[in-house]
């Protein structure tokens, strides 16, 4: 089960696990055999707590993403064949092997991302119930509709597209890749993985629990590396027919343009900037816990984050003065213990890349309550004090780029027209968060906000089988229930004449 232990306790505990990880290594896993990448290179992984090494990582290369791509193109025809409910019991087998190893994952991912160790014992259970999800609707995944006219009938199957690849980001990685795996082999697709080279621990216990479970050899795959190498390689295979990616918008322009000559179909969950928009008459205590979860949890560093909070001129002042005077409270230290709300940023390029927006908003002109530096109590690690910037304009930088790091910017707005202006003007659309009584200004502002997801007088709660993705640079398609299936399987469409309709006749004159 998940950890609820007490920091000394989460400090043994990672001291063995890190021990086993620093003996073994992170290395690739190809048509089920863990091995050295071709080049025999390896590059480190380093714990953002204090930047000192964790393990070797085999550095794979396009030779690598070859066999890799060769194992998943030979797995594919048997995996695709199997039924539904074979498969859904090999799911469920993999759901509950995650939850045996929840411990050992939730610890390592903390260790290996700076991510605090109260969120990340959750990541893990939430991967299991990916998982378990997706392995319930594995037999009816090929099912399509049935569409009769009075003469045909035209009804529809669904297919496993072939063997994909998944690409994911540093942020949360375990929970992101199960997200993505779990509907492609409950379809019927085989995989190839490329980790994050940040934080690359978690994907080889992923990939390892997943044979455990009865995977065939080659259905998933591993192969560890930088992304203009293997990640490259991996989106430009022929035998790869799409590819699920996470990370920045930049990046998935770049992956477009790879892919295009294979023609690959891509699933995008890009970057964000996402405006929460608070309005007088909205439950203003329930805003601001709300506003303050979701843009200080798990660092600053998660795709739906409310990184922009827009308020109600009347209630301006008041709002942003007790959510400064919170920010300042929120406590930053080692992410092992369970009482740490923020921990230290994935690497030190990160850190000085959020450093650099604290001391952009004094030169910007907005107000900086509190933010930037070194926490006092820290003494090593890439970690920064929580910021909250006030008095924004909506065309600042710190008002308009992603930050991705625990860093709030706030304006006021007078009317819902403005409000709907500021939030809509930014290259991003992931998320929207509404707080207002009104009913019919919530149903306005909802359909009008440029988002893929908008949560009305809530926090981002995750429901399975909603739609999860973003308009705009914040990405393509979307993920989840049935959704997830229809990006990673074909539909055909089948129809059968159901009598004597007429056919044109040539040349039989
Ligand atoms: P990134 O784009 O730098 O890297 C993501 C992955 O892409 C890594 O595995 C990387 O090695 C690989 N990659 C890099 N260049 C590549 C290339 N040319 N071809 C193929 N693969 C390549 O992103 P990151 O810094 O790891 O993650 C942070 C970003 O991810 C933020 O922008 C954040 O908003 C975004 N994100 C989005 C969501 C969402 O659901 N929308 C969720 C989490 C993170």
């Amino acid at each position: 089960m998940a950890t609820k232990k007490t920091f000394e306790e989460n400090l043994a505990s990672v001291k063995q696990y890190r021990a086993q990880v620093a003996a073994r290594g992170v290395k690739n896993i190809i048509n089920g055999q863990r091995v050295d990448g071709a080049s025999g290179k390896t590059f480190t992984t380093s714990s953002p707590i204090d930047n000192s090494i964790i393990c070797n990582v085999a550095e794979g290369t396009a030779a690598d993403i070859d066999l890799a791509c060769q194992a998943a193109w030979d797995a594919f025809p048997a995996w695709a064949a199997l039924d539904g409910k074979t498969r859904r019991d090999i799911l469920y087998r993999y759901a509950a092997l995650i939850e045996e190893n929840a411990e050992r994952i939730s610890l390592l991912e903390s260790l290996d991302t700076g991510q605090p160790i109260r969120f990340m014992a959750k990541a893990a259970l939430r991967g299991a119930a990916n998982f378990r999800f997706f392995a319930d609707r594995a037999e009816g995944a090929q099912d399509g509709l049935t569409l009769p006219t009075n003469d045909h009938l035209n009804y529809t199957v669904r297919t496993p597209i072939g063997p994909v690849g998944v690409i994911t980001p540093w942020n949360t990685p375990f929970m992101l890749s199960t997200w993505k795996i779990a509907p492609a082999l409950a379809a019927g697709c085989t995989v190839v993985h490329k980790p994050a080279e940040l934080s690359p621990v978690t994907a080889q216990i992923l990939t390892e629990l997943g044979l455990e479970a009865g995977l065939p050899p080659g259905v998933l795959n591993l192969v560890n590396g930088y992304g203009e190498t293997v990640g490259k390689a991996l989106t430009e295979h022929e035998h790869i027919k799409a590819i699920a990616f996470v990370g920045e918008s930049y990046t998935g322009s770049l992956i477009m343009q790879q892919g295009a000559p294979t023609l690959k179909r891509v699933h995008f969950e890009l970057g964000g900037k996402n405006p929460v928009i608070v309005f007088a008459d909205a439950d203003l205590d329930r805003a601001l816990d709300a506003a303050i979860f979701m843009k200080y949890s798990l660092n600053g560093e998660r795709c739906t984050s409310s990184s922009r909070l827009l308020v109600e001129t009347s209630v301006y002042e008041d709002f942003t003065n007790r959510l400064a005077e919170r920010v300042k409270k929120i406590k930053v230290g080692n992410p092992l213990d369970p009482a740490t709300e923020v921990g230290p940023l994935i690497d030190a390029g990160h850190l000085s890349k959020v450093q650099s927006y604290v001391d952009l908003a004094v030169e910007e002109g907005a107000t900086k309550t509190s933010g930037g530096g070194m926490p006092a109590n820290c003494d090593a690690g890439n970690y920064i004090n929580p910021t909250f910037v006030k008095d924004a304009n909506p065309s600042m930088r710190i008002a308009q780029e992603e930050i991705f790091g625990p860093y709030l910017t706030a304006m006021p707005f007078e009317t819902e027209a403005e409000a709907l202006e500021i939030a809509n003007g930014v290259k991003y659309g992931l998320t929207a968060y509404i707080w207002t009584k009104d009913v019919t200004r919530a149903l306005n502002m909802a359909h009008k906000v440029e988002a893929g997801m908008v949560w009305v007088n809530s926090q981002n709660v995750r429901h399975l089988p909603a739609p999860f993705g973003g308009v705009k640079n914040s990405g393509i398609g979307r993920d989840g229930g049935d959704y997830s299936f229809d990006f990673y399987m074909e539909t055909k469409n089948i129809c059968i004449a159901m009598g004597e309709h007429s056919i044109s006749k040539l040349g039989a004159d």
